[in-house]
């Protein structure tokens, strides 16, 4: 058995980071870059108007209200063939280049048009409303770097600089088997002794949400043959997840199956709950998760130690789900020699964030990881949280920390 901390850190050590592939821009959005893009433009390409306004002459500006006359209109995306001469300007919008022979735009705010001129009412610091060429982005400036998760104002450079494509780390494609003879599909209403395969739907979006192709194998029974030939079918993808049959019962056959089809393992058992059984390796190429057969347990051991490996794969360098702190509201009992995976609930009080633990902490209690729950982390060395102590929470998802009330 190891500490969760060396567990996680074989983990990490063990997954590769996937090849690339080319996307368009519109299928790119939370990948991961895998080159960097240097622009060969200048945006703005032109210094332009910040307002709807006239261009003109600082120095016209002497005295205000100062007249000056009109000599082109020039809209957006047109640009007119005039010079701002001594006593003139140029009438424009918000993005209009600005004419030769100006240094300045006055908004149309501070403005009176009358009689082809216009009156310009107060005058505005030299310079005032252009925007520079090149302000937002120079020729040889990387626009993306390789690593960036790629978002929206990513993608919006990327179409600034007239690049359609980008290389991005492919996903991982994850194969999923659930082992347990007592198992039935969701369509069939479960027998005595019989319960509905949730893990296959728990890992599968779990996968998903972490940037992955998922693929969920049929269910297999508890025989060691049957678990071999399912799990040699499975030892293609990038990463194979199992549920159930690693723990230390005469029914426990995935290890062994696992190891007589080449599987090299890094560890068993993670001194954790829960969780405890956890197995991982290294199999053909790619990873593979023994994960434990109760719901919960599979669902952490897939937060805790899958969902970091595949942000790994796909090129993440933040493998980590983010950690708040917060006061515990009631005391727990726990293990001593265990590190924890309190399932709590954070709410927001004026002194911070209090944790609450759910009533129910079985393994095999999966509401109690329902609708936004963290996940307080309990020391290995202590055997009770105490009440009014500040402990570290794993946020699993964004709904955990999402406000009810306005920011502002
Ligand atoms: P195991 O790890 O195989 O000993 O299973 C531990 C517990 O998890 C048993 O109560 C199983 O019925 C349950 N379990 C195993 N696999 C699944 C699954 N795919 N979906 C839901 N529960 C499961
Ligand atoms: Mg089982």
């Amino acid at each position: 058995m190891i500490p969760v901390g060396e567990a996680l850190a074989r983990v990490c050590a063990a997954a590769p980071v996937l090849g690339a592939e080319r996307m368009t821009l519109a299928a790119a959005l939370g990948r991961v870059a895998a080159e960097d893009v240097v622009s060969t433009r200048t945006v703005p390409n032109a210094a332009n108007s910040a307002m709807d306004g006239y261009a003109l002459r600082h120095a016209d500006l002497g005295a205000v209200p100062a007249r000056l006359r009109i000599i082109a209109v020039e809209p957006a995306g047109a640009v007119v063939d005039a010079t701002v001469t001594p006593g003139t300007a140029v009438k424009l919008f918000t993005g209009s280049v600005i004419p030769d022979g100006a240094d300045t735009v006055v908004r149309v705010e501070d403005t009176e048009e009358r009689d082809g001129g216009v009156v310009v009412r107060s005058a505005p610091a030299r310079g005032a409303n252009i925007r520079a060429a090149g302000e937002d982005i120079g020729p040889g400036q990387v626009v993306v770097a390789a690593g960036t998760v790629v978002g929206p104002a990513d993608l919006g450079l990327l179409a600034s600089v007239g690049r359609a494509t980008l290389l991005v780390h492919r996903r991982p494609r994850v194969a999923i088997v659930s082992t347990g003879s007592e198992l039935v599909e969701v369509d069939e209403p479960p027998g005595p002794g019989q319960v509905v395969n949730t893990n296959a739907y728990t890992l599968a979006a779990a996968a998903r949400e972490a940037g992955a192709d998922p693929l969920v194998l049929p269910l297999v029974r508890d025989r060691p043959e049957d678990i071999r030939e399912r799990l040699a079918a499975a030892a293609g993808a990038d990463v194979v997840l199992t549920s159930g049959g690693v723990s230390v019962g005469e029914l426990d056959f995935v290890k062994e199956a696992l190891e007589a089809i080449g599987m090299e393992p890094v560890f068993w058992r993670v001194a954790q709950k829960p969780g405890k059984p956890l197995a991982f390796g290294c199999l053909r190429g790619g990873l593979v998760f023994g994960l434990p057969g109760n719901p919960v347990s599979a669902l952490v051991c897939f937060y805790l130690y899958v969902r970091p490996a595949l942000r790994r794969l796909q090129g993440h360098r933040r493998l980590h789900l983010p950690v708040v702190h917060a006061t515990l509201a009631e005391g727990v009992r726990k293990a001593t020699g265990l590190t924890e995976f309190v399932r709590v609930r954070l709410a927001e009080t004026r002194e911070g964030l209090v944790a609450t633990a759910l009533p129910a902490q079985g393994s095999h209690v999966l509401s109690a990881l329902g609708g936004g729950a963290a996940l307080l982390v309990g020391p290995a060395e202590l055997d009770r949280l105490a009440a009014g102590a500040s402990y570290p929470v794993i946020v699993l998802g964004e709904t955990t920390l999402a406000r009810e009330t306005p920011p502002f």
